[in-house]
């Protein structure tokens, strides 16, 4: 979730009153040399392909449910190396809706990290289960297979593994625990668009993957876009449905569903952008190799590769117990940075009902650790290789904590 951040970072709220005198001790506000993430490039680069590709949806005059999303639908099941796409609206919907299609919904349970973006949970809720958190792996951010076996219960219908920062999730391990308790495995790949586990993409590592093609996204439309991935048929078919108001036939409706489509200039657009993934994907991973090689014995501990994983670095996160004075260290050096995520789900609003009294003892204090330690360092694939070396001279000059 990169980009709403950054988004939000380059449309700040208004300041409040500059003639605020409690106002005029504050530094102004540093030039930012190195922001976060660079979402213009990607679109300078494909500016006349995308043009194109948009100027041929207007001439199609066909805007929903077209030959251009089939076409998208056929090109990304292939590129992650499954049978089946469906677009959708969003990466939150693409997880509700296959949980909807599983017929998960109230007295079931569903087992998510819990350290991760809200949507994971969120999906759940929607669909009327209970999310149950487990801690992830402190080394690689991503849910431990052991955590899972014990959270298994008799209500227990799927387990959500997250692709946390672009890193596979232990795929191995997560679906051998499943198939021992009878659960369906539902990816959330919204981070890892290309990513591998043991050589295979994300996307074709479970039972049914999401995405998000949100536009900060290492795969991302130029506005709110999603898919599935599956090589189950039926799955697949009860998705489309579920998407289009429950109907497979104009005006008969199977089942109450929803409207949660990909339209056409989004497809058109992902189809031009999947040619470049692989190619961006190399660029972000030359980025990581930088940083964690100008950042080997420095202050701060870097993202760890799990053995077999291929990371896509959707985001370069770093940690230290001194987070908020090191990013301060940074904005002052010019350098943006982001935090994925400043609050675990367990700690939102949202979930007061689900852990009522975190007083003391917190039930997933990691969670609540990595929430106050982990800082996104800028990434991108066209972050430029004297700007990596500025960022990592930056952190290096820090001295705490
Ligand atoms: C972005 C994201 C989502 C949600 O995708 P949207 O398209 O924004 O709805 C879900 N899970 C994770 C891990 C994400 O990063």
């Amino acid at each position: 979730m990169a980009t709403r951040a950054a988004a939000a970072a380059r449309h700040p709220a208004p300041h409040a009153d500059a003639r605020d005198p409690s106002l005029t001790r504050r530094p102004c506000s540093v030039h930012v040399r190195v922001p976060f993430l660079d979402l213009q490039a990607p679109h300078h680069e494909l500016r006349a392909e995308i043009d194109a590709a948009i100027a041929d949806v207007l001439d199609r005059g066909w805007f929903i449910r077209g030959q251009l999303l089939e076409a998208f639908e056929a090109e990304f099941a292939q590129y992650c190396g499954v049978r089946h796409t469906v677009g959708l609206s969003n990466g939150l919907d693409a997880l509700h809706l296959v949980l909807r299609a599983w017929d998960v919904g109230p007295g079931d349970e569903v087992i998510v990290p819990s350290h991760t973006f809200v949507a994971t949970w969120l999906a759940v809720t929607f669909a009327g289960a209970t999310p149950v958190p487990v801690e992830v792996d402190p080394a690689t951010y991503t849910i431990d297979p052991d955590a899972i076996a014990h959270a298994v219960t008799p209500r227990t219908k799927a387990v959500i593994p997250v692709h946390l920062y672009g890193q596979p999730a232990d795929m191995t391990g997560v679906m051998a625990v499943a198939e021992r308790h009878g659960l369906r495995v539902l990816e959330d790949a919204a981070q890892a668009h290309g990513a591998r586990d043991q050589g295979r993409r994300a996307g074709a590592l479970g039972h049914a993957a999401a995405f998000s093609f949100y536009p900060g996204k290492n795969l991302g439309a130029i506005g709110d876009a999603g898919g599935i991935t599956t090589d189950d048929a039926a799955l697949a078919d009860r998705v489309r449905r579920l998407a289009n108001y429950g109907s497979s036939r104009k005006y008969v409706h199977e089942e109450a569903g929803f409207n949660a489509r990909l339209d056409e200039v989004q497809a058109a657009v992902l189809r031009v952008k999947l040619r470049r993934l692989d190619e961006w994907n190399a660029r972000r991973a030359q980025v990581a190799a930088r940083y964690a090689a100008a950042l080997a014995d420095g202050p701060v501990a870097l993202p760890q590769v799990r053995q077999g994983a291929e990371p896509v670095w959707h985001l370069f996160v770093v940690r230290s117990a001194a987070r908020d004075r090191l990013a301060a260290h940074l904005e002052a050096h010019g350098v943006q940075t982001l935090v994925h995520y400043p609050t675990p789900p367990h700690r939102q609003a949202a979930y007061a009902a689900l852990a009522p009294a975190i007083t003391d003892a917190d039930p997933w204090p990691l969670a609540t650790r990595l929430a106050n330690e982990v800082l996104s360092l800028p990434m991108g694939p066209h972050l430029a290789e004297r700007d990596v070396d500025h960022v990592a001279a930056a952190l290096r000059s820090f001295d705490g904590p």
